[in-house]
């Protein structure tokens, strides 16, 4: 997985866990909370997985979560997609 495509998963899944953790809120449905974890499970999983440098494939945290961000902070090379 690129790590474009990674940030729109992790950002999907972490709306789809707020979504679902208010629609729970709301109707107390055992359903939106199950759902709410299986969000944030899915979005922890890529967060750990696929948000890193694809040089030296060392993990970018929260940094890695920036689309302005050029550079690895480990290896210092571009982390641009080659095709973009
Ligand atoms: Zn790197």
């Amino acid at each position: 997985m690129k790590l474009r495509t990674a940030r729109i998963v992790v950002w999907s899944m972490m709306a789809a866990a707020v979504l679902s953790g208010l629609i729970a809120l709301v109707s107390q449905s055992p359903v939106a909370y199950v759902l709410m974890g299986l969000a944030l499970a899915a979005e922890l999983i890529v967060f750990f997985t696929f948000i890193r440098c694809p040089h030296c494939s060392r993990h970018l945290d929260r940094a890695g979560m920036n689309s302005e961000i050029e550079y690895c902070p480990f290896c210092g090379e571009s982390l641009k997609d080659r095709d973009e």
